[in-house]
């Protein structure tokens, strides 16, 4: 595999195609490494294994994070968030746990040295059982992910700075990490970006290059829009002057949510193109 640059452009994608046309759809984006999603209806069997390594393999595309996402989620709104995504909804977390499990071999059978997720909306009252039990899942998530050699990241958004660092120091994991998303703190209404990433610098081992504005003004549970990079309200250039700033040097992973596949790559590729010109 190549040897990454300092703050390499990188590219969020999905599993669900053929993975040898889908990396060559990346690279055809201009980068050689990203961060594979992997839906929560993807198999990750021995098949899926050997395809998608022979495909990193004759691509030489570097692999630096699997995520998961799970069957049932839904992002309509703040309260759909809340009720079905990650380790909050209590009727899903055995099925989640061994997949995040599943979702670890998976990721190291590919060489890939983290596995990362969105936990769900962390509960702010620390005695709430929901509390207790994803605070349990990720020491258990964490521990298996370390027999693993790995590194376990937390997606950022869907809690304010200070409330994720409190969650640090009570899981007490020593490879728990973060994946900082400068849009998701905008999208959940969850603090400026730039202070957030401050606050969070010494945890971050992944981020995602994504824009998005507020959510609406005086719509309860609204979430905010997601953008093109550049259009939103992140403000990519004081993003990555931050990143430079705390001396982050893994790659910048260009995350596009759009839900037309054409528009997608070509909102990636514009992407690319602004943030060489800032990095
Ligand atoms: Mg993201």
């Amino acid at each position: 595999m190549p040897v990454l640059k300092h703050m390499e452009i990188g590219v969020m994608f999905w599993a669900g195609r053929d993975p040898l046309e889908t990396i060559r759809e990346v690279k055809s984006l201009g980068v050689r490494c990203g961060q594979l999603g992997v839906p929560g209806h993807v198999p990750m069997d021995l098949a899926a294994t050997a395809q998608w390594n022979q495909a990193l393999d004759v691509e030489q595309f570097t692999l630096v994070t699997v995520f998961a996402a799970y069957n049932g989620e839904e992002y309509p709104d703040i309260p759909t968030v809340e009720r079905t995504v990650g380790w909050v909804p209590a009727a899903f977390r055995a099925e989640r746990l061994k997949r995040t499990f599943e979702l670890s071999d998976f990721a190291k059978a590919l060489g890939a040295p983290s596995i990362a997720l969105h936990v769900g909306c962390i509960p702010h009252n620390y005695q709430h059982p929901d509390y207790v039990a994803v605070r349990e899942m990720t020491r258990l998530v964490c521990d298996y992910a370390a027999r693993n050699g790995q590194t376990f990241a937390l997606e950022t958004g869907q809690e304010p700075a200070t409330d994720l660092l409190e969650f640090f120091k009570d899981v007490n994991r020593l490879n728990l990490r973060v994946n900082f998303d400068p849009a998701n703190m905008i999208l959940y209404g969850s603090g400026d970006p730039i202070e957030a990433l401050t606050m969070l610098a010494p945890h971050v081992l992944s981020v995602h290059a994504k824009d998005g504005d507020w959510p609406p003004a005086g719509v309860a549970g609204a979430l905010g829009t997601e953008k093109p990079l550049g259009q939103g309200s992140v403000g990519m250039a004081r993003f990555v002057a931050k990143l430079k700033e705390i001396g982050y040097k893994n790659p910048v992973n260009i995350e596009r949510e759009a839900s037309d596949p054409q528009q997608r790559l070509t909102d990636i590729r514009a992407g690319v193109a602004l943030l060489q010109s800032l990095i």
